[in-house]
């Protein structure tokens, strides 16, 4: 029931707003009397549905710029640290991912290169070069919204981090906003084909 009103809950927002209103969660929660094991499973979905949503927000961003609209966030002990979109057009540079900008930034703020305790979202599946970079500097977990079936490096092209790395293996999952971030991906190539084809 509670898992059911989450999934509501969940759709309603993503289509009317990009706000959070945690408070809300929490008096269904009191009122349903859920059990420690489902408030945290709540709790995390929530955690990743806002997490998520401030990375869509950079994608969108992006999208705006004409850079590919892909957007990250870092979060370190429940707060962000990092945010960043996609520059490659800007700065005409095939690195400038957010993922890469977004680890750079979070390790001039947290003075450390070593990020054990952050969790990366992203909007869409990270590619080889930010795996690498992920697993460099030891981000704990990465959420992602969409998958890249075309340079995705965790489950769709190559799987990174299938084996286990001797030092440090970072976790993932396929988080919320997957058919946001690949519908907004979709509008942005559309869009492109259309302003390539007038010029031709
Ligand atoms: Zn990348």
């Amino acid at each position: 029931m509670i898992l059911n009103n989450l999934h509501i809950l969940y759709h309603t927002r993503c289509i009317t707003s990009i706000s959070f209103p945690i408070e809300s969660w929490q008096r269904v929660l009191k009122k349903n009397k859920q059990s420690k094991l489902n408030f945290k499973l709540i709790e995390m979905e929530e955690r990743n549905l806002y997490f998520m949503q401030l990375a869509m927000k950079e994608a969108k961003k992006a999208f705006e710029k004409d850079e590919v609209p892909i957007g990250c966030v870092i979060v370190h002990k429940g707060k962000v640290v990092a945010k960043a979109h996609n520059l490659v057009e800007k700065r005409k540079n095939a690195t400038e991912h957010a993922e890469l900008i977004c680890i750079e930034k979070a390790s001039k703020k947290l003075n450390d290169f070593r990020l054990n305790e952050c969790f990366l979202y992203t909007t869409l599946e990270p590619c080889l070069m930010c795996t690498g970079a992920i697993l460099l500097s030891r981000i704990k977990k990465i959420i992602y919204a969409a998958k890249d079936i075309r340079h995705g490096a965790l489950v769709s092209v190559f799987h990174v981090f299938e084996n286990k790395h001797p030092i440090h293996t970072p976790q993932f999952e396929q988080g919320p906003l997957e058919k946001e971030s690949a519908d907004l991906l979709k509008t942005f190539f559309k869009m492109k084909r259309a302003q390539h084809g007038k010029k031709n």
